[in-house]
């Protein structure tokens, strides 16, 4: 089996509401998938994580060391690429764009041996995974603390036991947006705070010592990541438990943050980190480490698959009658890649998801749809 084609494909879909993080305001959804095929006819898919331009470009600088190449070969594909980009590409776009290849070529083999990637990766702990909805943006020249209570009181509504908001909108509405949110759930419902690095370290260690009455489960991103001093003070000043990944890219930028006590959960990105094989081998650094592992989930159904793919070899930590399950962070802005363009939507049945059991990713993609949203 030998790959004959890397193919990016944009998606874009113009948002009729723009929503906003601490940082950037959404007018849009916009990812970049990559499909790679084989002479056999065996074809994979991957997701690459942040700007979907950037990341196709950087495919197809990538896309002459795997024209020709033995797909199943995914360890010696990734260093060669990686090898190759390394001087530029210790973190960022280089990464991103390795993981959708890294993906695909997990898909591919998959497919080829008639397994889940997971059988592949050494067997699944579980293939039901509870989620918990991500979602209470600000609307943009909306109110944050209606418009957030609002949407989680309906994931409530619709079975998720846990939550996430989106602060970093200034300490006293922050402060107002949670107080609403935890009313809204109630008290059992899990609840979560993501600042998207939306703080200095200061205000980060006051917002955690305030908010720490409404029962935050972790308060995510408080400063920006490469503020590795600042995590350790934010962790060690204020009560919250401290969660962070998304963006270290690569085992060694993780390895930096967790030798110097960054984190109480790590959040890798399979789409970022450098696909499925990198994030793998970030697991034996959390074991190392003793941090717990909650994955970050962000883009299409493939982001989603691949997701699903790795919390299903997340091992069980710690080895007790009653570990906690990893949770599935699962997008509920809208996004209509996250079920259009794949023939079975993913979708979660009173907060829990099911791993796909099919071949590779266990997702079949539905071509009109990329047709449909391919960028004008
Ligand atoms: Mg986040």
């Amino acid at each position: 089996m030998r790959i004959t084609s890397v193919t990016p494909h944009l998606l874009f879909h113009a948002l009729e509401q723009p929503f906003e993080s601490s940082f950037s305001t959404f007018r849009a959804r916009h990812h970049c998938l990559v499909e790679i095929t084989c002479d056999n006819g065996l074809t994979g898919w991957g997701e690459c994580l942040g700007p979907a331009d950037i990341n196709a470009a950087v495919l197809r600088s990538m896309s002459d060391m795997l024209i020709g190449r033995d797909p199943l070969q995914i360890d010696r594909i990734w260093l060669e690429i990686y090898n190759q980009f390394r001087d530029q590409g210790q973190r960022g776009l280089i990464h991103t764009a390795l993981s959708g290849i890294d993906i695909a070529l997990w898909d591919i083999a998959g497919k080829n041996f008639g397994v889940p990637i997971y059988q592949l990766m050494g067997g699944a702990w579980r293939t039901e995974i509870p989620a918990y909805a991500t979602g209470g943006f600000r609307p943009e020249g909306g109110d944050h603390a209606t418009s957030a209570s609002a949407e989680m009181a309906a994931c409530v509504a619709e079975g998720f036991d846990a939550v996430k908001i989106k602060i970093g909108y200034g300490i006293a509405s922050d402060l107002a947006a949670i107080r609403a949110v935890r009313e809204a759930i109630g008290p059992d419902t899990e609840l979560m705070i993501d600042a998207n690095h939306g703080y200095d370290m200061a205000d980060a260690i006051e917002i955690g010592r305030r908010a720490a009455e409404y029962d935050i489960g972790w308060f995510e991103e408080p400063v920006v990541p490469e503020a590795l001093s600042a995590y350790q003070q934010i962790r060690a000043r204020q009560p919250i438990p401290v969660a962070a990944g998304e963006t270290w890219h690569g085992r060694w930028a993780v390895n930096e943050a967790l030798k110097q006590g960054a984190v109480d959960i790590l959040q890798p990105d399979v789409c970022g980190v450098g696909g499925l094989s990198e994030a793998r081998r970030i697991l034996t650094l959390a074991d190392v480490h003793d941090v717990r592992v909650v994955p970050h989930v962000w883009g299409t159904a493939v982001a989603l698959a691949a997701g699903l793919q790795f919390h299903a070899i997340l091992p069980q930590s710690p080895p007790a009658h009653e570990a906690r399950s990893p949770r599935l962070e699962f997008d509920r802005t809208y996004n209509p890649f996250r079920q259009d363009i794949v023939t079975r939507p993913i979708e979660h049945e009173n907060g829990i998801v099911a791993v796909p059991d099919g071949p590779g990713l266990g997702i079949e993609i539905n071509r009109q749809a990329l047709a449909a949203f391919a960028p004008s």
